[in-house]
């Protein structure tokens, strides 16, 4: 099965509405050079609307790093899915580790903001990923697991199927330290079992992302495993050659 490759960057709490939209024309030219490939960026909630404009009619993917699991109401400091969609977003992420583990989100919570995502009729993508000592002992697995059944739990299939999942260990986020393409390759596959298992026959189309210190030196490694449809990059992909460096080496 193949499944067209998705590189995704987020921008985390980097970039004004100028530095954002002065990643652009390396944008455009990138996609109009590197076919069969996906590109979607992940900027602060600032700056979705001028992003979405300034990509308009290009194929690049503008979305949000996080969003609320209520559409409306007292919730000082939140945005919602149909905010995110009204400003131009189509994608969102759900769960990303520093939401986890910097602002104590649990599963329960990034369940229900998976589900808002799907209801605000956003692609969400959807991180999971061990902490090093759960690694350590040997729990990872199981983790990752359990963070996919409290996610999907009364999603239904056809749902299900618009997400893409992110592996990003937690102890490569921003570290320098990158899983190796075995040890990737060995958790993309589980993670698409239990896709098999508990979302049905549309997991074999669902993108898993590997994110965790990927950079154009080892994209090409990681890549080239069976299911390993994409990254989800940070640091590298605040600056715009090392961005389209990250989607050449994907491109193949
Ligand atoms: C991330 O924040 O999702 C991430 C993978 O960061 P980095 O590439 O910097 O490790």
């Amino acid at each position: 099965m193949s499944r067209r490759k998705l590189i995704a960057a987020n921008w985390k709490m980097n970039k004004t509405v100028a530095e954002a939209t002065a990643f652009v024309p390396a944008l455009r030219a990138a996609v109009a050079r590197l076919a069969g490939i996906d590109l979607a960026i992940f900027p602060s909630f600032f700056c979705v609307r001028a992003l979405a404009d300034a990509l308009a009619g290009t194929s690049v993917a503008v979305g949000a790093q996080d969003l609320h699991w209520e559409p409306n109401g007292a919730f000082t400091g939140e945005v919602s899915g149909a905010m995110l969609t009204d400003a131009g977003a189509t994608m969102v992420i759900v769960g990303h580790s520093e939401r986890r583990h910097v602002m104590g989100e649990s599963d329960e919570i990034v369940a229900r903001k998976l589900a808002a995502a799907l209801r605000a009729r956003l692609a969400p993508i959807l991180c999971v990923g061990e902490l090093l000592s759960e690694r350590d002992a040997g729990n990872e697995k199981a983790v990752v697991e359990r963070q996919l059944a409290s996610a999907f739990q009364g999603v239904a299939e056809e749902m299900a199927a618009r997400v893409v999942v992110a592996y990003e260990p937690v102890w490569a986020i921003g570290t320098g330290r990158t899983a190796q393409p075995d040890d990737a390759e060995a958790m993309h596959g589980a993670v698409r079992s239990w896709l098999s298992a508990h979302v049905g026959a549309e997991a074999v189309s669902m993108r898993i992302l590997y994110g965790g210190s990927v950079n154009a030196g080892n994209a090409a490694g990681l890549i080239a495993r069976e299911n390993v449809d994409g990254f989800l990059v940070g640091g590298a992909s605040l600056d715009p050659a090392s961005f389209v460096a990250i989607a050449e080496a994907a491109s193949g």
